[in-house]
């Protein structure tokens, strides 16, 4: 997701790197070719204006900070504006206290709205919820069908409608048994047309009207870019949706769609549709999204939250020294220590892209916090040069030294420096060849 949209991002950001100051021209010229990105994204044209707008605004406003770069200023300018984009925090489905809630779904027809209709049953069951499916599509006998077939393999109970019913009775039924039968929330798959028609509307305000729900989720297919902003806008002229689920943003290499509809809305998505399987349902963090966007991870976050518990010059060495893949042992251990501060490593490290294999490795030698204790202790037996220079360790010698030191295990100090070596790799490939590029592949 967001693959071309990314790079084409990531290039203009390479230009930043390494000036000076912001001024006014190239600040001008580079959000001239944000702007670009943007729009071949497909992103709606008011849209980008006011994004840009804003972004200007805020660049030639702010002071710069002495921890960052200008160029790293810009990219967190934009980073935080498309975050407020894209909705600001994540946001949560709504449900109903004490009787059972009702999610309506609504979208066009192969937009995957039966498809997300099963997810949704599948991730709230997973949270231990009582899902209830309910087919209300009567003009497509086949998507009742599907339906039922959806939950079956879920082993999810679903309603036994049939096509001569009324989709408003259809609902009220469902409603009554779900009641009586103590599920907790009722998914009501309603019908899809090709294009937005009026009598159709009419059913689903009806349906809205007889059951109340707490959610209306509008599916639509990201592929579509503005075609799935425009159709939304309808949808929630006539029913007042609640909030957007957008489906094949496994396939949406551009993000048009997600980039507009809340701003264009003003409703949040909510979910995120990734992939053909019954568990390729995700939430959408804003946050994430845009750091996946601007090719960082959350490299920011990562440099915020440390900068909140460490002096700022210390934090922004550090950051630095990631960047450019330079961090040795000492700043590892540093870092150790600090963390203390911070919170859990397995906290900080899910902060960092690819830190998941290291984190499994981690996970699987002992509890994170105890393992702290074990590969302080392998560092502490290290010399200052080696630990300056970790590829000195590499000599089978100076590892028995430092087992022997520590009272660890060889094995064990194999591994540590496996997985430090395996981060540093990552962090290199992360920012675009590291070292090579003198300040390394990061926006500066
Ligand atoms: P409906 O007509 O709106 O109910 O659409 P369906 O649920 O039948 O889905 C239409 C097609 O889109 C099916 O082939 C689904 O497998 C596919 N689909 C739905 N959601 C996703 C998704 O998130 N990613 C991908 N790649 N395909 C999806």
């Amino acid at each position: 997701m967001f693959e071309s949209l990314s790079d084409r991002l990531g290039d203009v950001f390479k230009r930043f790197r390494g000036q000076g100051r912001l001024d006014e021209s190239n600040i001008q010229e580079g959000l001239r070719e944000v702007r670009l990105a943007l729009l071949e994204a497909d992103v709606n044209f008011k849209v980008v204006k006011e994004f840009i707008d804003r972004i200007r605004e805020r660049c030639l406003g702010v002071e710069v900070m002495k921890s960052l770069t200008p160029g790293q200023q810009v990219v967190k300018i934009v980073h935080d504006e498309m975050v407020e984009l894209l909705g600001g925090q994540s946001t949560d489905l709504v449900f109903a206290k004490g009787a059972p809630t009702v999610f309506m779904m609504v979208g066009l027809q192969g937009s995957g709205k039966t498809t997300t209709t099963g997810k949704l049953a599948n991730l709230l069951r997973k949270q231990g919820k009582k899902p209830f499916m309910v087919p209300a599509d009567v003009y497509r006998p086949a998507a009742i069908e599907q339906l039922h077939t959806l939950a079956r393999q879920l082993n999810v109970p679903s309603f036994n409608s049939s096509a001569d019913q009324n989709p408003v009775d259809i609902a009220r039924a469902a409603l009554a048994q779900a009641v009586e039968q103590g599920f907790d929330v009722v998914l009501l798959d309603t019908a899809g047309r090709l294009h937005i028609d009026e009598p159709l509307m009419q059913e689903l305000a009806n349906i809205k009207a007889a059951v109340s729900p707490q959610e209306i989720l509008f599916v639509a297919d990201a592929m579509t870019g503005q075609e799935a902003v425009n159709i939304s806008q309808s949808f929630n002229e006539r029913l007042d949706i609640s909030g957007v689920v957008l489906t094949k943003m496994d396939g949406d290499a551009r993000g048009g769609a997600a980039l507009s509809i809340k701003r264009v809305l003003g409703k949040p998505v909510k979910l995120v549709g990734m992939g053909e399987k019954l568990s390729d349902l995700e939430v959408f963090h804003p946050d994430r999204a845009a750091g996946r966007i601007l090719g960082m991870g959350d490299v920011l976050s990562l440099i915020e939250k440390a900068q909140e518990a460490m002096d700022e010059q210390d934090a922004m060495a550090m950051g630095e020294k990631m960047m450019r893949a330079e961090f040795d042992f000492e700043d590892f251990r540093k870092q150790m220590r600090q963390l203390k501060k911070i919170g859990s490593l397995d906290g900080l490290m899910k902060l960092i892209p690819g830190m998941g294999d290291l984190r499994k490795k981690l996970g699987e030698m002992a509890p994170p916090d105890k393992e702290l204790v074990k590969v302080e202790a392998m560092i502490n037996s290290m010399t200052v040069q080696e630990r300056r220079q970790p590829k000195l360790l590499q000599d089978p010698s100076r590892q028995r030294r430092v087992a022997r030191g520590s009272g660890r295990t060889e094995q064990e100090v194999a591994a540590l420096l496996t997985n430090f070596f395996g981060m540093q790799q990552m962090m290199q490939q992360m920012m675009g060849g590291g070292k090579k590029g003198k300040k390394g592949g990061m926006p500066q």
